[in-house]
């Protein structure tokens, strides 16, 4: 129906998650009628995330630096990791404001059907993480759903021999659901309510 940048562009968004074709176009013409410093910047946007974007050394989280903010701040307890998928999850905890201790982001969930195992997340960093001994409590936050449970149950036999106290958020999180998506008040009461893992 287009040609040229026009069905360039329309192409592009479309490939974006949740963007269809309808909306693809809407966006393009909205582009195309946009002022030019306007799609200049939100250009610039686009390539800047990719160039000072970094994943933070110690937990994984999306830092611009080498260690992420919440792993510098010094008023954050030292002994307690909440492991979660993904870098969107810690916002959602962020915001809960009911954790105070540190993050450990594994970049996924363990997935056979996928073909995700546990060597493709960041679990021996975290089991080095926990090696010295200063992490006393390990809160699983991993999605309510079928990989999620998987992944929370692999890590915690992993770390069931070790010198530390591994809980799960409690249930009130909408099963099958994505953690990001939670509202702050049921995510809040899961994590007062984590339970112990025994193994
Ligand atoms: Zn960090």
């Amino acid at each position: 129906m287009f040609e040229g940048a026009l069905a360039d562009l329309i192409d592009e968004l479309g490939r974006l998650p949740g963007i269809g074709p309808k909306s693809a176009q809407r966006i393009a013409f909205h582009v195309l009628a946009a002022d030019p410093v306007d799609v200049r910047r939100l250009a610039q946007t686009f390539i800047e995330v990719k160039e000072r974007v970094v994943f933070c050394r110690v937990c994984g989280n999306v830092s611009e630096a080498d260690e992420c903010r919440i792993c510098r701040d010094p008023r954050r307890d030292t002994t307690i990791i909440c492991v979660v998928e993904e870098s969107k999850d810690v916002i959602a905890i962020e915001r809960t404001r009911e954790f105070r201790g540190r993050y450990h982001v594994l970049g996924g969930a363990i997935s056979p059907i996928e073909g995700v195992g546990p060597e493709d997340l960041r679990i021996r960093e975290l089991m080095t993480r926990l090696a010295d001994g200063t992490v006393t409590e390990v809160i699983l936050a991993t999605d309510p759903n079928l990989e999620g449970e998987a992944t929370a149950t692999y890590l915690a036999r992993l770390m069931g021999p070790m010198d530390v106290a591994v809980s799960r958020l409690a249930s009130g999180l909408p099963v099958g659901g994505d953690l990001e998506y939670a509202d702050e008040v049921t995510l809040g009461r899961a994590f007062e309510g984590r339970r112990r893992i025994e193994f």
